[in-house]
């Protein structure tokens, strides 16, 4: 009796037992945790395996979604409907776990570069991004250097990336689906129906590894072009109450925290913060921070950024018990919401996914490899 209540959920094959799940997820940062999330709340039965490592993408992140990106203030693909799905998702977390992960936060960014002044002015004028940026002036603030032209994007907002993938371990450890490990491929069994990884077997098995994502045998040939990220951690007594980017963005967190960055690397030769990143970020912060820089934490981690700069979601071409849910680039709040669901409707129903973010779109290269 006891043998059964403490197995209720599990079913057996024999004469070799195994825990049978619907889905098996590797890698558990924002990706891995959103997809699970959502997939309990299907009613599927999912199994998560991390290898518990310390500098993840997810776990350094400010976790911005900023509608207004890049020097020319151009509004970020798919803003509206994304922002949407994000916001109430993250709001449901709220109430699920009983913590706050979403915060609303002004942007206020400096334009340095003159050249882009008329367009981005024509823009605050503008049907469709006019609600989004206006000129304005940068309260002052003791430890910020003022800046003569200056605009502030509204509907930004910061979620706790970190806090969130923390409350869903814990989650995940409580209801007894998670497992600290490394996975490895060559444990894997794949047959027609099913799938088998050490003791359990699964309908489906899903990749969120990140970045390591570029190693992983069944997925290789996707153009993964991952950059490194360094930011610092300042602490810092009086917190700003809106976001603030000059050559760096100035990000508040916890109570006496400033997160700092971040840099983008495209060549790099390990994930740890460099001496290199240390230096660029001083002189960077020096052009617009006025005290001595108090550095909590410098941190480094590597981003799963693409080529095409879309996301990298589908189901594997040929095995099609594989699919993978990674590429998330330097968007991940935004994106993670939306396109895990998305990605669920394929599995359980065969819907398409949106074209741009179906790795079906790569698929010559792997016809080449
Ligand atoms: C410095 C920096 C700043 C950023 N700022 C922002 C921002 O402001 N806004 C924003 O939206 N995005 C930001 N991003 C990007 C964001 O972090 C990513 O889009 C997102 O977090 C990626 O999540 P992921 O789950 O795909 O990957 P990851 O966070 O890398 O998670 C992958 C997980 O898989 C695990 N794993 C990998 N291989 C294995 C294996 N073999 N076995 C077991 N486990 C494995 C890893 O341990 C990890 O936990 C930033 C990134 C960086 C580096």
């Amino acid at each position: 009796m006891i043998w059964y209540f403490q197995n209720y959920q599990k079913t057996f094959d024999f004469p070799f037992p195994k825990m049978r799940e619907d889905i098996i997820i590797i890698g558990q940062g924002l990706a891995g945790s959103i997809l699970a999330l959502q997939s309990i709340e299907r009613g599927k039965r999912v199994f998560i395996i991390d290898e518990g490592k310390i500098n993840t993408s997810s776990k350094i992140a400010a976790g911005l979604v900023n509608p207004i990106t890049g020097r020319r203030f151009v509004k970020s693909w798919k803003f509206d409907e994304l922002s949407a799905y994000a916001r109430n998702f993250y709001r449901d977390m709220e109430a699920r776990f009983g913590e706050h992960f979403i915060f609303d936060l002004p942007l206020i960014r400096v334009v340095e570069d003159r050249r882009f002044v008329d367009d981005i002015e024509a823009k605050t004028m503008d049907e469709h991004y006019g609600k989004f940026i206006q000129r304005t002036e940068v309260p002052k603030q003791s430890y910020i250097a003022d800046s003569p032209l200056t605009y502030k994007v509204n509907h930004a907002f910061r979620v706790d990336i970190s806090n969130l993938i923390e409350a869903c371990r814990k989650y995940f450890e409580k209801i007894g689906c998670f497992l600290e490990s490394n996975f490895k491929f060559d444990r894997l069994n794949v047959q027609e129906g099913h799938i088998e990884y050490e003791n359990r077997k699964a309908s489906t098995i899903v990749f969120c590894e990140g970045a390591a994502g570029r190693n992983n045998p069944f997925f290789d040939y996707l153009p993964f072009q991952p950059t490194k990220g360094e930011l610092f951690e300042l602490k810092q007594d009086h917190l700003l109450h809106f976001a603030y980017k000059h050559d760096l963005a100035l990000i508040p967190k916890d109570s006496d925290i400033l997160w700092c960055g971040a840099l983008n690397f495209w060549e790099f030769t390990d994930d740890k913060p460099s001496n290199e990143g240390e230096m660029i970020l001083l002189q960077k912060l020096k052009k617009f921070y006025r005290p001595t820089p108090f550095i909590h934490r410098h941190l480094a981690a590597i981003r799963p950024t693409v080529k095409d700069r879309r996301p990298l979601i589908g189901q594997h071409p040929s095995l099609k018990r594989l699919y993978i849910f990674n590429g998330l680039g330097t968007k991940g709040t935004l994106l993670a919401p939306y396109f895990g669901n998305q990605l669920l409707d394929l599995i359980e129903n065969n819907e398409p996914l949106l074209k741009e973010v179906d790795i079906g779109r790569f698929a010559d290269l792997q016809n080449a490899k």
